[in-house]
């Protein structure tokens, strides 16, 4: 692998005066609850985005990737989340972020930025919040901003809504902030406070394998943004401010208000957020063998109610099940991209070829099959 630094060099002739890096994620629990003032319970993956950054005389951010070609460049003295686009407005949004939050830039010098990511573009991994929180870490040093991981995971978000355009909540910028070796990060997003949970994958000699259906997605302009519009409905018929605030005890009433396929998308967030508080107590008091039936539940939740999976996705988790996983369920915002599997170490290679011989039989396309392995969040490397 070439050196954050030898890519800086090439890029920049010079040298870098540090590398950031942070994490893609994966969500163990808890989908499409972050924007409903809900539970999830993320964790960071050993798979990062690096930033190698040099301090540059005048005020210009000149941003490359090694993505894509070309070089993209910004002034720190007009930076608008309406004028960005493409793959530079999720690095953009984070100073512009951090500046409409009250954080000055007045005497921020410009920056040589150039980025190069192991994180998988589009596959539900979060390429985008890896790609804020190493901007985001590289940025609270050198600019000696002083803000805490929580708050840079919130700046991500911001940039992420503003700037990309995207309504996604809080949960990929926590987890790539605040993830941790071998525990999940449990994230309540409507007060923010954020917790590690022990996972005890390693001494169980579990792993977690990801599927990516290689089917791809898009959260500003596919069915993310339908899904988010029912939930407000939800909610707005209700008379509540968000579905955090409805228990499963609500549903027979909201049967009664409700559409039937808003009442569907409505029961998913509400189940869904009891079962990541069952899943955090069961992994306390039970360890990761005994998560079967809750990610499953969550599978047949996202299938039936939500209707964000993928006919892949639906297949590779019944396989990986029927071939001796605990449990498997779709990860991310869906309509394509991954799932997870909780797999014993020693069958992660069968479960992984029964899935896809299941997938060849359909003639469904190829999926990608690896493991992760959580991992530690944003943090500078060099
Ligand atoms: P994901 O599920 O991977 O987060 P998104 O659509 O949310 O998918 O974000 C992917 C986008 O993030 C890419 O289209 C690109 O604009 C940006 N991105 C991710 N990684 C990189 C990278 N290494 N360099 C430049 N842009 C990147
Ligand atoms: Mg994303």
């Amino acid at each position: 692998m070439t050196s954050m630094s030898d890519i800086f060099t090439a890029a920049y002739g010079r040298t870098p005066d540090g590398v950031w890096s942070a994490p893609g994620r994966v969500n163990l629990i808890g989908e499409h609850t972050d924007y409903n003032n809900g539970y999830v319970l993320p964790f960071a993956i050993d798979y990062r985005t690096r930033v190698a950054v040099a301090r540059r005389e005048d005020r210009e951010l000149h941003l490359r990737s090694t993505f894509t070609d070309g070089e993209v460049v910004a002034s720190l003295d007009s930076l608008d989340p309406a004028s960005m686009d493409g793959w530079s407005a999720y690095v953009l949004g984070v100073a512009w972020a951090a500046a409409d939050a009250g954080v000055s830039l007045e005497g921020a010098f410009g920056l040589d930025i150039v980025i190069d990511s192991q994180v998988p573009v589009g596959a539900g991994l979060s390429s985008s919040a890896a790609l804020e929180c190493a901007a985001g870490v590289a940025f609270n040093e050198l600019w000696d901003w002083g803000l805490t991981p929580l708050a840079l995971a919130r700046l991500g978000r911001v940039a992420e809504n503003s700037a990309v355009g995207a309504p996604t909540g809080l949960l990929d910028q926590a987890a790539s902030m605040l993830g941790q070796e071998d525990h999940v990060v449990f994230l309540d997003c409507l007060t923010e406070d954020a917790k590690p949970v022990p996972l005890h994958l390693r001494e169980e000699g579990l792993g977690i394998l990801v599927m990516n259906s290689n089917v791809n997605h898009d959260h500003a302009t596919g069915g993310y943004g339908d899904r988010f519009r029912s939930c407000e409905v939800g909610a707005g018929a209700l008379g509540v401010d968000s579905l955090r605030e409805i228990g499963v005890d609500d549903l027979d009433r909201a049967a009664t208000v409700l559409d039937a396929e808003t009442l569907r998308r409505v029961r998913h967030v509400v189940t869904e957020n009891e079962r990541v508080l069952a899943t955090v107590e069961t992994l306390r008091k039970d360890g990761p063998r005994a998560l079967g039936d809750l990610l499953n539940a969550s599978q047949v939740s996202m299938r039936d109610d939500f209707e964000i999976t993928v006919r892949e996705i639906d297949l590779a988790c019944d396989a990986a099940v029927a071939a001796g996983a605990i449990g498997a369920r779709m990860t991310g915002g869906g309509l394509g991209g991954s799932a997870i599997a909780l797999v014993p170490l020693s069958e992660a290679e069968a479960i992984a070829e029964a899935v896809r011989a299941v997938l060849a039989e359909h003639g469904l396309r190829e999926p990608t099959i690896f493991p992760v392995v959580p991992s530690q969040g944003a943090r500078r490397d060099v």
